[in-house]
């Protein structure tokens, strides 16, 4: 509830809600259009942004990255939609768990009520209770969190089965709110076919037909096409679609998507929401807009390797991808990605005109030893490498194999028969039998060593980073690796678990078990990636007065 002074007397405003859905097409970019609505309504409101997902599992964890993308973990230690990174870097907040909604949540909360006799003498429904179950658990969170404004995503598409329930207690929420405090937003395409040459209104029509047909008639429009939609087809629309014309938005195609704020600015987006919802909150992109033309218009360029398994899909590391950007926007430097597929290393070749090399995240053992051979070249040629979870996990087999004389090193996870489990599963893992939600998961915090690199780079001796790992560095071993000359930059509190390494005499080699790309944002880069970047691109270490800082950090100071 926000308060509002008029003549004086302030006045609570009641919670309002935006609730957004998709037609036509999946993969339109939902996500980054309520991010970028969100971010373009925060300078005044507390936001709350939902997702509400349509399949049955309990959350994301459980599913393969080519399946549904990067896993997002959040400081609560949830395994969430991706989406959720999108909002989190957009619109500065920290999401709970509860906040992504999965049909397969709401399932599991029906059973329980059925069968502690909540719905006693009753047949259990769809509508009423599985509807109602939905908006009270919305409404549940808007009671704990007292937002301004909430806005809420329905995954997938209008007409797949399975978001109905979710869009039927959409349908419900005008009269549990009141018309005057939510408005609905519906984003279509609007493509230009190949010869005709002209922006087409007919998916956008039948989508906005399917969504009336369950009672949902929008406010607004959002249309994903390649050019800015004209004048013509905005009034098509308007007309067909009972939207004002100026309540058509483009969604025009950008290759960097911290553009669409600013896109939507220009489109007239934040006054129409001002207008329909009755709320003021004006958007402020200066540095937005100087960061993004960074991105647009670098002074340089580097090549950074990536050595992954899901490398042909870059939704699986779109949170790594998204640190990279934000250091573009601050080091105005265009950062190449080459994904390098570990599973068929044959030579070196990989490495010629790359710069650094990063070990992203993984599970199971499939292209581990070319990962472990492409880590050995960059310590040996003092090439900067970041080490991201199983990419410190291996940094560590690497050095006790070839440095310790620790043969045939390795993780349980990958040899439960190594002579040398360098690598081993945490204890309290040990007696876990279930998979989903199982893992060391969500915000945990480190000590960090004064005088290290990672110190130079958080500046702190207390850092928090978000985590998913089931194995960690054997206790058994730290000592034989510290006495060869491996620092452990950052340990837990407990002193059990590492959770940042360095190698001090190369340029920059470290590695952290934590996921510090899950907390890097447009404003703030993750200090790993930064201070990689800048030893990519060839800048003296990161020590001294600069302390490798964020740019804006530095101006601050
Ligand atoms: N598979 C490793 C583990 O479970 C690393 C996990 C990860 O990289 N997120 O510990």
């Amino acid at each position: 509830m926000g308060v509002n002074i008029l003549k004086g007397i302030p006045i609570q405003m009641p919670t309002k809600y935006i609730s957004v859905t998709g037609g036509v097409l999946s993969g339109l970019g939902k996500g980054i259009a309520v991010a970028s609505i969100g971010h373009l309504l925060s300078s005044k409101l507390k936001i709350i942004p939902i997702k509400c997902d349509g399949y049955l599992n309990v959350d994301p964890g459980t599913m393969n990255p080519f399946e549904h993308g990067e896993v997002f973990v959040l400081d609560d230690g949830g395994e969430v939609d991706m989406d959720f990174g999108h909002y989190e870097r957009f619109l500065g907040v920290t999401c709970k768990s509860r906040w992504n909604l999965t049909m397969g949540k709401v399932f599991n909360m029906v059973r329980k009520k059925e069968r502690k006799g909540d719905y006693l003498g009753k047949t259990v429904q769809y509508i009423p209770h599985v509807t109602d179950l939905i908006k009270n658990h919305i409404f549940e969170i808007v009671q704990e969190e007292n937002p301004d404004l909430v806005i809420i995503e329905i995954g997938g598409t209008v007409g797949d089965i399975e978001n109905e329930l979710f869009l039927e207690a959409m349908r419900q929420m005008k009269e549990d709110v009141g018309r005057d405090n939510i408005i609905y937003i519906h984003l279509t395409y609007v493509p230009v076919p190949y010869g005709v040459n002209e922006q087409k209104s007919k998916p956008t029509q039948q989508s906005v037909n399917l969504l009336k047909q369950r009672g949902i008639f929008p406010d607004i429009i959002i249309g994903r096409c390649p050019d800015f939609l004209t004048k013509e087809i905005k009034d098509k629309i308007s007309n067909f679609c009972d939207v004002n014309s100026d309540a058509v938005i483009t969604g025009l195609d950008v290759d960097d998507i911290y553009e669409m704020p600013i896109i939507f600015e220009q489109e007239g987006l934040p006054e129409i929401i001002h207008k329909k919802l009755n709320i003021y909150s004006p958007p402020d992109l200066r540095k937005w807009k100087k960061l993004v033309d960074n991105i647009r218009n670098p002074d340089r360029q580097i090549t950074v390797a990536m050595c992954g398994k899901y490398t042909r899909l870059a939704d699986s590391y779109a949170s790594i991808i998204e640190s990279f950007n934000h250091c573009s926007a601050h080091l105005s430097c265009k950062i190449d990605l080459k994904w390098v597929e570990t599973t068929d290393l044959k030579d070196t070749s990989f490495l010629d005109g790359v710069d650094g090399l990063v070990v992203p995240g993984g599970f199971g053992s499939r292209g581990t030893e070319g990962k472990i051979e492409a880590i050995r070249l960059a310590r040996e040629r003092d090439i900067p490498f970041l080490g991201l979870c199983l990419g410190l996990q291996l940094a560590v087999i690497e050095f006790a194999r070839n440095l310790c004389n620790l043969t045939g090193a390795n993780s349980t996870e990958m040899d439960p028969d190594t002579p040398h489990p360098v690598i081993d599963i945490l204890p309290e893992q040990k007696k876990v039998a279930e998979k989903g939600g199982t893992m060391r998961l969500g915000a945990y915090p480190a000590t960090i060593t004064e005088g290290t690199l990672v110190h130079a780079l958080y500046c702190s001796t207390e850092v928090s980073e978000r985590h998913r790992h089931r194995y960690e560095v054997n206790p058994d071993y730290h000592l034989i690796l510290q006495e060869k000359g491996m620092v452990f930059s950052g340990i837990s509190p407990d002193r059990r678990l590492v959770e940042f390494i360095e190698l001090p005499q190369l340029r920059f080699f470290a590695a952290t078990q934590a996921h510090p790309e899950l907390k890097s944002r447009m404003e703030n880069p993750a200090p790993l990636f930064y201070g990689f970047v800048k030893a990519c691109l060839g800048r003296e270490p990161v020590n001294g007065s600069e302390k490798g800082l964020p740019l804006s950090q530095e101006e601050e100071k």
